[in-house]
């Protein structure tokens, strides 16, 4: 029997992994509330009101009878309904906890957990591990920040589930026991809503409580540190040629030598896209499947059978010499250098809302690959005042203009700037809501842009 019967549980947020939570309770037979801020958003669920659920708008404290709140990963533990609840000593979990102890109740017993967590690369890193997963005859499903609620996985009965964990939803987490995790790196992103670098960390290290495996980036200096406070085996993955217990590259080839003696698990050109970045994803994704006993064979046939996601270093066109790539995903500096890297020269299109990050290091890191700049969104001064002083001599650009409208006369720059041999990319080391919906949008209105600039110029003859 759950847990969860008979029990008033209050569910903070009416999004995608709130209505899974209040569909996941109501099944187990909990008394279940549904609150957010906006009524709309209420109505959406008006169908569970059939099966007993009270839908209630603007809650800013729990009722009094409530004995749990689960919360959705964007609410701020500041939110006043959870400050609220934490005075009125009421239990607060996260939709992930929830799905873990949904997990232990059931009575074919639990599924294995593999976790990734990190600043940048966690959504490339599950579904490189999906893959290879399926290719070792698993039953597996990739869930989490990815997209798939955790609870959703968890009733479907997958067998193995790959959980991406972003920093929001390890905060409201101190059950979760993964088979084996994986910290893959931390910068500073998501400082508004953390407060501090030091409880980011804190929030992802959370990932390494109790697992057999706990799997950290040798080559990142936080991911190291925070594996300080992992109980069981710990293995790292490098870029560079791996020790004893250890994965790496050697002589172009991803190599083993954590659970195995020097077993080659692929070709360096079988990691897609191209570039360090992902090299390093793989190495992780490659640990976490070794760690659940999974045979070099299926490592190698599921990063060549992966598909690389959307808005991730996609070349989006090639014409007279020059890539047109869209790493629109890049909203924090961190991954905008790991997109820059992949190019010895490049036309940069960058720009939007930086949440607090600092932009300094990004430019002062990549001045030598820039051969032009192309500033978009809010935050340009930002981005000029630090090219300014790194690259002086790098021309610059600023769009003012918001949306699609903006990208084309951005793209336009670009190619006009661009030669034989070098990248026009967008990797925006911001985030895009000032000028789109989201960073999808801002992709879209790229790819758009570049086939409209394209099709003006005429052919080289
Ligand atoms: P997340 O799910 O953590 O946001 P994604 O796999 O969606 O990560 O990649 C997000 C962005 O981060 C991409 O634009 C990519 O260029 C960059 N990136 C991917 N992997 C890494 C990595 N290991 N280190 C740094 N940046 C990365």
């Amino acid at each position: 029997m759950s847990r969860y019967r008979g029990k008033r549980v209050l569910v903070a947020g009416a999004g995608v992994s709130g209505r899974s939570a209040a569909e996941a309770l109501l099944a187990v037979g909990a008394e279940v509330t549904v609150t957010d801020g906006s009524a709309d958003r209420l109505t959406a669920l008006a169908s569970l009101e059939s099966q007993g659920a009270r839908l209630v708008p603007g809650l800013d404290a729990p009722p009094e009878d409530v004995d749990l709140v689960v919360t959705s990963p964007g609410w701020r533990p500041t939110a006043p309904l959870l400050s609220a609840a934490a005075d009125a000593g009421v239990e607060v979990i996260g939709e992930v906890e929830l799905a873990w102890w949904l997990d232990q109740d059931k009575p074919e017993g639990p599924s294995t957990w593999l976790a990734v967590t990190g600043t940048n690369g966690k959504t490339t890193t599950v579904s490189m591990l999906e893959s290879i997963l399926r290719a070792a005859g698993e039953e597996v499903v990739a869930c989490g920040n990815v997209g798939l609620p955790v609870v959703d996985a968890v009733r479907a009965g997958h067998r193995v589930l790959a959980v991406e964990l972003s920093s929001f939803q390890l905060h409201w987490q101190s059950a979760l026991r993964p088979k084996a995790a994986a910290v893959l790196n931390l910068a500073d992103d998501h400082l508004d809503w953390h407060g501090s670098l030091e409880s980011y960390g804190e929030a992802k290290a959370k990932v390494f409580a109790g697992n057999e495996v706990a799997v950290f980036n040798a080559d990142d200096t936080w991911s190291s540190r925070l594996v300080g406070s992992a109980g069981g085996r710990r293995v790292s993955f490098t870029l560079g040629a791996p020790a004893d217990g250890q994965l790496g590259v050697a002589e172009d080839r991803l190599l083993d030598r954590a659970f195995g003696t020097d077993v080659v698990l692929a070709e360096l050109s079988e990691v897609r896209p191209a570039g360090p970045h992902n090299v390093a994803n793989a190495l992780a994704a490659a640990a976490l499947a070794r760690a659940h006993g999974v045979a070099a064979e299926a490592v190698a046939e599921g990063l060549r059978t992966f598909e690389p996601g959307a808005h991730r270093s996609v070349v989006v066109a090639e014409a007279a010499g020059v890539s047109y790539v869209d790493d629109s995903k890049a909203t924090n500096p961190h991954a905008a250098d790991a997109a820059l890297r992949a190019h010895d020269s490049v036309v940069w299109i960058a720009g939007g809302l930086l949440k607090g990050a600092d932009v300094e290091d990004l430019v002062r890191a990549n001045a030598g690959r820039l051969a032009a700049v192309v500033l978009i969104g809010r935050d340009r001064a930002e981005f000029s005042a630090a090219l300014g002083r790194h690259a002086p001599d790098v021309p610059v650009d600023e769009v003012a203009a918001g949306d699609d409208a903006g990208m084309l006369e951005a793209v336009r720059l670009a190619h006009d700037h661009a030669r034989p041999g070098s990248a026009v990319l967008l990797a925006p080391a911001a985030a895009s809501m000032d000028m789109f919906t989201d960073y999808a949008h801002r992709g879209r209105a790229f790819a758009d842009a570049v086939r409209a600039v394209l099709s003006e110029t005429p052919a080289a003859t």
